[in-house]
């Protein structure tokens, strides 16, 4: 490999920096071919490219750090070139010009998006705001599509916590305290065991530096006894073994310290009294068929020379434990009175233990990408369902995934925890009513996106917010959270309020030119009249319009009294009294869609209802029944005077009356058009819309709406007024939903 530019590096780390790179395509080689050569050649490339300015505390090239990372993902993890490239690329977005987009340009979307899960979760870790560890490890989850996203940045922690040294101490014990409480269970989820066990020491090295740098003293006082009284202990085991034709070795493992720390904190005792500071590991080289009849063989063995514990007998060679550990393990009596830990398992289990998961594709025939695909999917499966025998590994590591939740994030990183199907909306309302109340819209990872949006885990939101807006009744209709639902309640009422106050003044002020009173029995008249709940929404309609004191000329007054008795008119005709009781039924509702084979009916052209309006159906002496929406300008009329022609009527559900239409929609990007679109489609119109979705780019917008119509005079009517927008050019109907 040759580096053009070298002024920046010293020779003497420039030959460090290339031995490690030739160090990492030794790695996995049976994996790689020329392409992969040339893809790590290109990471590698533009990894240097872009850190070559900056130095690490130590004082070092940066580069060293994410070549360090690629080295630990190949070597020690066992990952191939998809995982190196994003290795060795991981902080470049983060710390450089380089884009996400230029990722994917220069590496494909597989390692952009690893490298975009690593750079969130370095925003997540380094914001100011602490957020709890357990809320960490959930966004940490769901962040990570891919899962190699969670393993490259363990390798990334490692690395860090080997190089710990020349950071300020306060950061050394935030970092080892974090990595103890987060990246070592995390490691140990994954099976990663030996790099679980290096983490937890270094942390301890770093929190309780005494009690480590003690501990590793008396390691090495004791190791003489120690090896002599091993070798003893295995000397008749090994003859025995010996005996046969079988592949084996057999060693004391010392335990690590930071698990002495442990046993000598849980069970208050001094380093003297751990009594299981090793254990005795035999390994077998057998084929994978006789693993498990081998194993027992040389568990046989060894009781019968020492006298196993039958409480500690452990056999996860017949159900493995969730991370994919397999031993077989007891614990029997040395003659000197002691306790010895005998683990017995396979070369294979031994990688497997040791390197997680990974070690497993080494034992398949195949090699390839489709069996590390094979293997990070277990691993997500892991994380997602730990089985049900893997007590331990919950209890370890207390895993939930709430799939109730979803994890978003505000333009400066923060984390918020939403309800799943929360909206834009209910995220505005959750940071602050009045972002909420004055809501226009969103941009979701930078895309305009109306309200009722959904949130998905991982979504970045920034809430667009106008003055003029206010809260709309039909907010109500996708908000998805208690707080946002009763923040809109109050604020619609306050408003309403507001308004009923400066209708009660018009009520007030038109009275008096009638020489009528605002009297209680008044008001108990027109509220009858005009079919008002209450007072408030008579008040309330006279602002709105929807009640015209011009219509009270057909009310008597007498001596400033209003007087109204609504009558009952009797039926004037035997058909129309028919059509009433077949149509009303047994339920006394009218179901539209449901059996009306018999009915007659029609939408009326005055309010053109949709599916989805409350309606009511009127009775008419030639069409059968006419359907009206309840807010139509004629209603109040009809249901005052001929209440004995209306019949209760409801929809069946939305989807059987109604259809679904695609319109594409271009112009001229404006931050008013989105919201002016929807308003359109939502408020004046009322159309359900299933989806809507905006693309900006250099000032023109595309969009697609989804929406459900009665008919096409509907659609047509739908046109008509998006077509008036400023702003919009062309609209086009679409016949089905872009896939993706
Ligand atoms: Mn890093």
């Amino acid at each position: 490999m040759k580096i053009k530019d070298d002024s920046w590096i010293s020779p003497r780390d420039m030959r460090a920096l290339l031995s490690s790179y030739r160090k990492l395509l030794k790695t996995n080689t049976e994996e790689r071919d020329e392409a992969d050569r040339m893809l790590i050649r290109k990471a590698m490339d533009t990894a240097i490219e872009a850190h070559k300015d900056t130095k690490r505390k130590s004082g070092e090239p940066y580069i060293f750090h994410p070549m360090a990372v690629a080295l630990i993902v190949s070597e020690e993890i066992g990952l191939g070139t998809t995982s190196i490239c994003a290795a060795l690329l991981h902080d470049v977005v983060e710390d450089t010009e380089l884009t996400n987009a230029d990722m994917d340009l220069l590496f494909g979307k597989k390692i952009a998006r690893i490298i975009d899960g690593l750079t969130k979760i370095e925003e997540v870790a380094d914001m100011s705001t602490s957020i709890q560890a357990e809320n960490f490890r959930k966004i940490l989850l769901t962040l990570s599509e891919d899962v190699r996203v969670i393993l490259i940045k363990i390798a990334d922690r490692l690395h860090n916590m080997r190089t710990l040294e020349s950071m300020k101490v306060s950061k050394q014990h935030k970092i080892a305290s974090e990595t103890l409480f987060l990246y070592a269970p995390l490691a140990h989820r994954l099976g990663l065991y030996a790099i679980k066990s290096e983490l937890e020491d270094l942390s301890l090295k770093y929190m309780e530096p005494q009690i480590f740098e003690e501990i590793e003293l008396k390691l090495k006082k004791t190791k003489a006894v120690r090896t002599r009284f091993v070798n003893q202990f295995i000397l008749p085991i090994k003859r025995s073994l010996d005996s046969t034709d079988l592949k084996f070795t057999i060693q004391g493992r010392t335990k690590s310290i930071y698990s002495i720390w442990k046993k000598m904190l849980k069970k208050n005792i001094p380093f003297e009294e751990v009594y299981d500071i090793f254990a005795i590991r035999v390994i077998l080289d057998v084929p994978i068929e006789e693993e498990k009849v081998t194993c027992w063989n040389v568990y046989s063995t060894v009781t019968d020379f020492y006298l196993p514990n039958p409480d500690r007998l452990r056999d996860w060679i017949t159900s493995p434990k969730a991370n994919g550990y397999e031993s077989l393990h007891t614990t029997v009596m040395s003659p000197s009175g002691k306790w010895v830990e005998v683990q017995i398992r396979t070369l294979r289990m031994d990688e497997v233990a040791e390197m997680g998961y990974a070690a497993h594709w080494k034992y398949k025939e195949s090699v390839g990408d489709s069996n590390v695909d094979l293997w990070l999917n277990k691993i997500r499966e892991l994380l997602e369902n730990p089985s049900q025998d893997a007590v331990d590994f919950i209890d370890d590591f207390k895993l939930d995934l709430f799939a109730d939740e979803i994890y978003v994030f505000t333009p400066n990183g923060e984390v918020k925890t939403m309800r799943n199907n929360a909206t834009a909306l209910d995220f505005a309302f959750e940071i602050h009513t009045q972002i909420g109340a004055t809501c226009l819209g969103a941009k979701v990872n930078n895309k305009l996106v109306p309200l009722s949006y959904k949130l998905n885990s991982g979504d970045q939101i920034e809430i667009i917010t106008s003055k003029k807006q206010k809260p709309k009744e039909d907010w109500l209709k996708f908000v998805v959270t208690g707080k946002a639902k009763s923040k809109i309640k109050t604020l619609l009422r306050e408003e309403k309020r507001v308004h009923a106050e400066e209708g009660k003044q018009i009520l007030k002020k038109q009275l008096k030119k009638l020489g009528i009173n605002l009297s209680e029995t008044n008001i108990k008249a027109l509220r009858s009249f005009f079919k008002t709940r209450n007072q408030l929404e008579l008040y309330y309609g006279l602002y709105t319009g929807k009640v015209d004191l011009n219509k009270t000329s057909k009310l008597k007054i007498i001596n400033g009294e209003i007087i109204y008795r609504p009558r009952k008119r009797p039926s004037s005709s035997k058909k129309l009294e028919e059509m009433v009781t077949k149509a009303r039924g047994q339920s006394d509702l009218l179901i539209l869609g449901q059996d009306m084979k018999d009915i007659q009916y029609e939408l009326a052209n005055c309010c053109n209802p949709i599916p989805g309006d409350d309606v009511f159906g009127f009775v008419t002496v030639s069409k059968g029944i006419t359907i009206h929406r309840t807010s139509c300008p004629n209603a109040i009329q009809l249901l005052s005077n001929y209440a004995y022609r209306i019949v209760q009527t409801k929809w069946t559900n939305q989807e059987s009356l109604a259809f679904l239409v695609g319109l594409e929609v271009t112009g001229i990007d404006d931050l008013g058009i989105v919201n002016e679109i929807t308003k359109i489609i939502s408020e004046e119109l009322n159309v359900n819309m299933r989806s809507i979705s905006f693309d900006s780019e250099d000032g023109i917008f595309e969009g697609e709406i989804m929406a459900f119509v009665h008919d096409t005079a509907h659609l047509t009517n739908l046109i008509k007024k998006l077509r008036k927008i400023e702003g919009v050019t062309q609209i086009r109907r679409i016949d089905s939903e872009k896939t993706d």
